[in-house]
Formats: structure tokens, C-alpha cells, sequence
């Protein structure tokens, strides 16, 4: 790669954010790939942001919390850099001249500001899971009129990606989606029902932000990467498999009608499919560790188990539903589990939140579609004002 690429991260702070940055410079320094920052963003770690901004010469910078906008000022204010605060500025930052633009935002919060970044034909590099799973049809169809590529981030997606025959696809017969099973992987109901919010977050393979963990933990991670899968790849959801895999390094794989599976292995490191998101369809150097197989020696495979981990049942319930199913689930998953790390409702509430607003959904509103932003944030509102009502109930009992 000569050509300078414009790369704008939605997200810089967070542990995707972090390690885009670091496969920028790694490959730079190996002198294949050049770069420039146009856009960082944050929520709302102010010194982090202005460090990263500094480093990399960013042109503009958005905090999401508007009263953090002071500080930010005042920590760049001997840069020569534009600064905006607010949810508008993180759209706006979007909205800039980048080529390439990492979703990387934890949440539903991100889908505004993707959205605006794929309506003006930016590759979009996706990590940001949960704006497909709450607006995923709305969020495909931006990319594709506008001409932009959808680059799946999440390692599951990014494997299929790389050996998914796109000229072919009614020659899939299966996709795999392998799941490390998470800290629990192993536990008994009665020990989750008393886990900690520093057990749920300590995940065996992988180093990640706090909520994304827990979503580890419960499993609904893979459920949300279901939906994710659904809506990348050409392929009806029930062809979808999930499959516990601890070691994660076959990150997923492809079953073709010939019988032959195709899989991408590796290391468990992010930077790797960012690295691939990067260069694709070509390569650059990144910085992750190789696959030394015969120190993993072994790969071994099981079958889920939805009693236990009944988060990943109602991820398939709700895609199986569709309509606004799938955008209640993930808002109501979003606040059960921020109320779980602010130690407000315990590890099993989660699903049984979720469970609860499902529920409640179905039976009022269930047959809504999902057609347009506006009918994806509604559906989102609704989840999440449920989900908050059915947390204060359980935190006054
Ligand atoms: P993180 O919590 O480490 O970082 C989240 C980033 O989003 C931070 O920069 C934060 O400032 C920003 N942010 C949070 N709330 C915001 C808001 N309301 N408005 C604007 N910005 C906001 O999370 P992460 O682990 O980097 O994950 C980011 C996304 O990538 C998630 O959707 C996650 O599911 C997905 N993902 C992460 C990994 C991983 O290894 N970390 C792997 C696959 C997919
Ligand atoms: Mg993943």
C-alpha cells in the first residue's frame, strides 16, 4: 500500500480504538502503509483523547459528554486541532473526509454516527456489533447505495469474511461461529447467580472493554454476533451455528455443500482482523503475536449449553421473531448489564431482564418492523425504559 490513507476512529479510547492505533503505527513503521488521522472521538476520557490526538495529529476531535468539552479545550488548546462536544460532534466526526472509518463505539450509540459515516460511501470498518444487531437492515442498505464496503471487525465475522465465497453463496451450507465460551464457560448455575462484576469481566482469552465481556460471560455476545452474521453474510440465520471452542483460535469457519470447511485461524488478538479490515484484499505486517501451534497442542470443540447461558436462547429467539425483536433485546441487555458492573442487579438478572422485556415487547408491539432508523431508535427507546424500570424493581427488592 503507498496511497495515504484519511482514517477517522469512532471510539479511539476504547480497547478497539487503542489497538487500531497501534496496527497504524506498526504498519507505517514497517513503511507499507501510510496514514492521517482526520477524526478521533470519546465518550468521555478527556486526557486519553488529548494524548491520542497530539501523537497522531488529529484534525478533529469529539467528546460525547458535553461537559467534558472545557477540558478538551483546554488540553489541546496549544494544537492546532478542531474540538467539538456533544453526541452532534460524534457525527460529525463521522461525517468528515476519512476513506476508512472504525466503528468502534460500545453500543447502540454508535449506529447514529455510523450511519453518517456510511451514507457518504466510507469503508466501514465494524466493530460496533450492537448497531447492526438494533438497525441492521437500515445500516446495509446505507452502506450499499452509498458504495462503501461493510469490513467486519469482530474476529468471528472477520474469519468468515476472509473464506466466505461471496460469487457463490448458495454454495454455503453452514457458517460456524466459534465461541471461547467465556470466564463461566465452566461454572454451575448457583456460582454465576453470586459472580462478581471483576469475574465477569476477567475473560480467559481476550482483553476487552467491560461491557463487551460480561456480554462474554453471558454469552450474549455470540448471541449478538448471530444477529451480526445475519446481517453480513448472504444466508438464512437458522444455517447459523454456534460452537464452544476455548482455545479461540479457529475464529470461525465455513461449511461448504461439498463437504469441505474453510477456516481462519490465529492468535486471539484484535489487531489481527483490524490489521485485514486495514489492507483488505491485501495484507500488512501487524503486530500480533503468530500462531505457535505446537504450544497450543490442542483444539478442542462443545456444544453450548442454552440452560446455563440462557442469554445466547433469547438472541436466537429474537432473531427468529425479527422485526423489533432484535433491537429490544441489545438495548435491554445494554442497561441490564451497566446496571450489573454498577453493582445494582446480579449476574442471572441479566438475562432475566432481558427475558422480562422480551416478554413485554412481544406482547404489545412484537409484530413492528423495523424499516427505518426512526422505527429502530423507537424500538430501542421503548427496550431501554423497560429495562430500567424492570432494574429499579429488582434493586428496591
Ligand atoms: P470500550 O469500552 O473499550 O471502548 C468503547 C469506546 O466507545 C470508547 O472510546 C468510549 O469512549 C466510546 N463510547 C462509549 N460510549 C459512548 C457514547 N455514548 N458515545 C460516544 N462514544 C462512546 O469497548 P471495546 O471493547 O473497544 O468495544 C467497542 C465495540 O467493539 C463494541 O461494540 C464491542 O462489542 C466491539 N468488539 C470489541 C472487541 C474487543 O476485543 N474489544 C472484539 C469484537 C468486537
Ligand atoms: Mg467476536
Amino acid at each position: 500500500m503507498t496511497r495515504k490513507r484519511k482514517i477517522t476512529i469512532l471510539g479511539s479510547t476504547g480497547s478497539i480504538g487503542d489497538s487500531t492505533l497501534s496496527v497504524l503505527e506498526f504498519a507505517a513503521d514497517t513503511g507499507e502503509s501510510a496514514f492521517e488521522i482526520e477524526a478521533l472521538t470519546a465518550h468521555s476520557n478527556v486526557e486519553k483523547l488529548a494524548a491520542q490526538a497530539k501523537k497522531f495529529n488529529a484534525k478533529f476531535v469529539a467528546i460525547a459528554d458535553e461537559t467534558c468539552g472545557d477540558a478538551l479545550r483546554a488540553a489541546l488548546s496549544d494544537v492546532d486541532v478542531e474540538i467539538g462536544a456533544g453526541a452532534g460532534a460524534i457525527e460529525e466526526a463521522a461525517e468528515r473526509d476519512a476513506d476508512f472509518v472504525m466503528a468502534a463505539i460500545v453500543g447502540a450509540a454508535g449506529l447514529k454516527p455510523t450511519l453518517k459515516a456510511a451514507a457518504r460511501g466510507a469503508d466501514i470498518a465494524l466493530a460496533n456489533k450492537e448497531c447492526l444487531v438494533c438497525a441492521g437492515d437500515v445500516l446495509t442498505a446505507t452502506i450499499e447505495k452509498a458504495g462503501g464496503r461493510l469490513l467486519p471487525v469482530d474476529s468471528e465475522h472477520n474469519a468468515i469474511f476472509q473464506v466466505f465465497d461471496f460469487d457463490r453463496p448458495e454454495r454455503v451450507t453452514k457458517l460456524i461461529l466459534t465461541a471461547s465460551g467465556g470466564p463461566f464457560r465452566t461454572w454451575k448455575t448457583e456460582e454465576m447467580a453470586v459472580a462478581t462484576p471483576a469475574q465477569a469481566v476477567a475473560h480467559p482469552n481476550w482483553s476487552m472493554g467491560a461491557k463487551i465481556s460480561v456480554d462474554s460471560a453471558t454469552l450474549m455476545n455470540k448471541g449478538l454476533e448471530l444477529i451480526e452474521a445475519a446481517h453480513i453474510f448472504p444466508i438464512d440465520h437458522q444455517l447459523i451455528d454456534v460452537l464452544v471452542h476455548p482455545q479461540s483460535v479457529i475464529h470461525s469457519m465455513v461449511e461448504y455443500v461439498d463437504g469441505s470447511v474453510l477456516a481462519q485461524l490465529g492468535s486471539p488478538d484484535m489487531r489481527t482482523p483490524i490489521a485485514t479490515t486495514l489492507a483488505w484484499p491485501d495484507r500488512v505486517p501487524s503486530p500480533s503475536a503468530k500462531l505457535d501451534f505446537a504450544s497450543v497442542a490442542k483444539l478442542t470443540f462443545e456444544a453450548p449449553d442454552l440452560k446455563r447461558f440462557p442469554a445466547l436462547r433469547l438472541a436466537k429467539e429474537s432473531i427468529d421473531a425479527g422485526g423489533i425483536m432484535p433491537a429490544s433485546l441489545n438495548a435491554s441487555n445494554e442497561i441490564a448489564v451497566a446496571a450489573f458492573l454498577a453493582g445494582k442487579v446480579k449476574f442471572l438478572d441479566i438475562a432475566a431482564i432481558t427475558e422480562q422485556v422480551l416478554e413485554s415487547v412481544a406482547g404489545t408491539a412484537g409484530a413492528a418492523k423495523v424499516n427505518t432508523l426512526e422505527e429502530a431508535l423507537d424500538a430501542d427507546e421503548n427496550a431501554r425504559r423497560l429495562a430500567e424500570e424492570a432494574v429499579a424493581a429488582r434493586a428496591a427488592a
